[in-house]
């Protein structure tokens, strides 16, 4: 309780030398539905999905969406040409309710009953939805206050027993979340938030991540005036010179660094284990980039669960996702 006094006396201090412009552009800032609202802000339909010609014009209604005709091609298409709903032939309701389950985290037999689905239609919407989310997620650049941090997660080859030898026997469920005998059966999983509720995560390697690892996750994705709170993990201070950020690495064996600690991307990795072990009973290494953004989404964004439905169902209406059914399960068993 008094650290949280403390902290907001620093930041009402800091507050007060804010010019007007800033201290109006903060409170529009901390405003958590600004927030994600600005992060998922749809795709306009630049390019016919056919030919990707731009050279397209209005072509009257359909059912309520508007529909294009391309003059190159000479082919129409409506908005949801090239999105997930396109072709699925159920009513935009059944996806109303496929959403809602997937935010209140329902297992797909769940799903499946209170949409009256089949189990594999059910497994092949999560996918295709976290799919397009990961659109969203390339989109995001952290900006504040940024903790970054490293999680492994053990091999899993679940679901791939019928077409897939095992290099070696399968482990129970698990994710492990110690740092000790990170073995090159663990995939790393460099991870970076910041404390308005945006994050970053997607698998690097195997083993303990060199500084081309961390890059591949976080290059490019933290603002210019940021402070990047870390580790003492080495390859961090490398990351934050060549990015031009100002580092606050936390000693090991320690908590803080004055206000600064990495108490909220440790809350993320724990609400995350919990999520794919407790909830999810593990989930295979192949789709592990896809739980991650739906953590994201559904754990860690700072929003309603009703705004978060509303702008799932905007995002997959409006976002071009050309992945197919049968190719959902082709994905390489650990995508590096
Ligand atoms: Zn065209």
């Amino acid at each position: 309780m008094s650290g949280i006094t403390k902290e907001l006396d620093i930041l009402k201090q800091l507050f007060e030398n804010l010019s007007e412009t800033d201290k109006q552009a903060f409170l529009t800032s901390v405003s958590p539905k600004e927030q994600v609202k600005r992060v998922i802000e749809p795709r306009k339909i630049t390019n016919c999905p056919h030919c990707q010609s731009t050279h397209f014009v209005k072509n009257g209604k359909d059912c309520g969406n508007q529909r294009y005709l391309c003059r190159d091609c000479k082919k129409s298409f409506v908005e949801q040409t090239g999105t997930i709903l396109y072709g699925t032939q159920k009513d935009i309701e059944v996806w109303e309710k496929y959403i809602h389950c997937m935010i209140e985290k329902y297992p797909l037999r769940k799903c499946a009953a209170i949409c009256g689905i089949s189990l594999a239609t059910a497994f092949v919407w999560r996918h295709k939805i976290l799919d397009a989310l990961q659109n969203m997620m390339n989109e995001v650049e952290l900006d504040g206050v940024v903790q970054a941090d490293e999680t492994y997660s053990t091999i899993s080859y679940k679901g791939n027993h019928k077409n897939f030898n095992l290099p070696r026997p399968a482990h129970k469920r698990g994710t492990r979340a110690t740092k000790r005998g990170i073995s090159k059966e663990q995939v790393c999983v460099p991870c970076g938030i910041n404390l308005n509720g945006l994050s970053i995560a997607r698998i690097s390697n195997l083993g303990k991540p060199s500084l081309r690892d961390l890059q591949k996750v976080l290059n490019g994705k933290i603002a210019k005036d940021s402070v990047f709170v870390t580790d003492s993990l080495r390859p961090y201070q490398k990351l934050s010179l060549d990015m031009n950020l100002s580092h606050i690495r936390i000693p090991r064996g320690k908590r803080a660094v004055g206000t600064f600690n990495i108490q909220t991307i440790n809350s993320y990795h724990s609400r995350l284990k919990n999520m794919l072990v407790h909830r999810f009973k593990g989930v295979a290494t192949k789709y592990l980039n896809n739980y991650l953004v739906y953590h994201n989404f559904v754990n860690f964004a700072k929003d309603t669960v009703t705004n978060k439905e509303t702008i799932l169902l905007d995002y997959i209406r409006k976002t071009i996702c050309t992945i197919r059914s049968a190719d959902i399960s082709k994905r390489s068993a650990i995508p590096l």
